[in-house]
C-alpha cells in the first residue's frame, strides 16, 4: 500500500510502461542531506519524515570536512538537498543518478547550473522560506552599526532616517515593510519589478542606482550574485551616498567590488560597512577602518530555528512532488 501511495497518477490514466517506468523509480529513490552546516534537528527530522512518508530513502550527510566525503555520498543519490554547499561539476560528475538538487535557500550561486543543466539535472532553490530571518538581520544590523557597535558612544537612531532597498525580491520587499515600522522612509530600486508592488507597498520606486545612492542613509543589499552584479558595487555608488552613510550587506560578498570599497571608505571617512558576508579582505578591512566596518563571523542571516525548518521542509516537499507529479515550479535552471 505503502508504494502503490507514491506513485501518481494512477496507472489507469497513464500508459503502461510510463507507469512501471515511475514504479521503479519510487522503489529505489534516495534522497541525500548533505550539509557542511547542519539544518537544526528539528528540520532534519521533518525532512526525514516527509522523505521516508513518500516511500523514499533518507541519507544524512553532515558537518564534512572532505570534499570527498560528499563526492562518495552523492554517487548513488536520486535526490540532493544541500544549503550553502558547492555541488561543482566534480560533484556532478560522481552523482551518477542524480535527478534533482534542491538548494535549501534562496541564493543558488553555489551550484554549477551549466554542469546540472548539462546532465538533465533539475535545479530548485526555495524562495521566500528564510527572508524573514534576513530581513531581521538587516534591522539589527543598521542599528547595531547606528549604535556603533553597541559601545557607549553616543549613536544615531534609525527612525526619521532614508533606507534605500536594492532589489526589490522577498527579503527586500521584508525589509521595506520593517524600515517603514521603524519610521524610515523608504525607497527601492529593481528594473525587474512592476510600479504597481511599489505602489501597493507604499515604497518610492527608485529608477535609477545612482539616484538610490544618492539619497539613501541605509543602503540594504539584496541583488543576487550573477554575471550582471559581480562587483557592481564600487567606488562610483559608494561616494555618491549622504553623510553617515551605511551600507548593508546580506546579500552576496562577490557583488561588492573590494578595492572600490576601500577606496570610497580611506576617501570618506564617515561611510561604515556591515556585511554578513566577510570580505576577502576583511582583515585588512578591520585593522584600516575599525568601528567602521563589521563582518559576522559566519554567514547567519538565513540561521534561525524558524528559517532552517521552512527552507529544510519546502527542500523535502519540492522533491517528492517533482518525483511524484513532475512539478517543477521552483526550478532555476529552466
Ligand atoms: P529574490 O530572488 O526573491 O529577489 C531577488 C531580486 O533581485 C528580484 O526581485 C530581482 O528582480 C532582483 N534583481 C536581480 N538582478 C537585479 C539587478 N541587477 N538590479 C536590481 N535588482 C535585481 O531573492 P531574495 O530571497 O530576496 O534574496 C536576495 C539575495 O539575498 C539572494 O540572491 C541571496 O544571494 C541573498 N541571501 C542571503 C542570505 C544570507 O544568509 N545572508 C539568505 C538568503 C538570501
Amino acid at each position: 500500500m505503502g508504494l502503490i501511495r507514491t506513485i501518481w497518477p494512477s496507472p489507469f490514466e497513464v500508459d503502461k510502461t510510463a507507469y512501471f517506468e515511475t514504479l521503479e523509480n519510487a522503489l529505489f529513490m534516495k534522497i541525500l542531506v548533505a550539509t557542511e552546516k547542519p539544518f537544526a534537528k528539528a528540520a532534519v527530522d521533518g525532512i526525514r519524515k516527509i522523505v521516508e512518508d513518500a516511500g523514499y530513502e533518507f541519507a544524512l550527510l553532515e558537518k564534512y570536512t572532505d570534499k570527498a566525503d560528499l563526492l562518495a555520498a552523492v554517487k548513488d543519490v536520486d535526490g540532493l538537498i544541500i544549503r550553502s554547499d558547492k555541488v561543482t561539476a566534480e560533484v556532478v560528475d560522481a552523482a551518477e543518478k542524480l535527478k534533482i538538487v534542491v538548494r535549501a535557500g534562496a541564493g543558488y550561486d553555489n551550484v554549477d547550473l551549466a554542469a546540472c543543466t548539462a546532465k538533465g539535472i533539475v535545479v530548485m532553490n526555495t524562495p521566500g522560506q528564510n527572508s524573514n530571518a534576513v530581513a531581521e538581520l538587516v534591522v539589527c544590523m543598521m542599528i547595531y552599526m547606528s549604535r556603533n557597535q553597541l559601545t557607549p558612544e553616543a549613536g544615531k537612531e534609525v527612525s526619521g532616517k532614508r533606507l534605500g532597498i536594492q532589489a526589490y525580491g522577498n527579503v527586500g520587499r521584508i525589509v521595506a515593510r520593517y524600515g517603514k515600522g521603524l519610521g524610515m522612509k523608504v525607497a527601492a530600486y529593481d528594473p525587474f519589478v512592476a510600479p504597481a508592488v511599489f505602489e501597493a507597498d507604499g515604497v518610492e520606486m527608485v529608477d535609477s542606482l545612482d539616484k538610490l545612492y544618492e539619497t539613501s542613509d541605509f543602503l540594504s543589499l539584496h541583488i543576487p550574485a550573477t554575471d550582471q552584479t559581480r562587483k557592481s558595487i564600487g567606488y562610483d555608488l559608494l561616494t555618491k551616498m549622504p553623510k553617515g552613510a551605511v551600507l548593508v550587506n546580506t546579500a552576496r560578498k562577490e557583488v561588492i567590488d573590494e578595492e572600490g570599497l576601500i577606496k570610497a571608505m580611506e576617501e570618506r571617512p564617515d561611510l561604515k560597512y556591515i556585511t554578513d558576508i566577510a570580505a576577502d579582505s576583511q582583515a585588512l578591512m578591520n585593522e584600516k577602518f575599525g568601528k567602521r566596518v563589521f563582518a559576522t563571523s559566519k554567514k547567519m542571516g538565513a540561521q534561525t530555528a524558524e528559517a532552517n525548518i521552512n527552507a529544510g521542509l519546502a527542500a523535502a516537499n519540492q522533491i517528492v512532488d517533482f518525483f511524484k507529479t513532475g512539478n517543477r515550479k521552483f526550478q532555476v535552471n529552466k
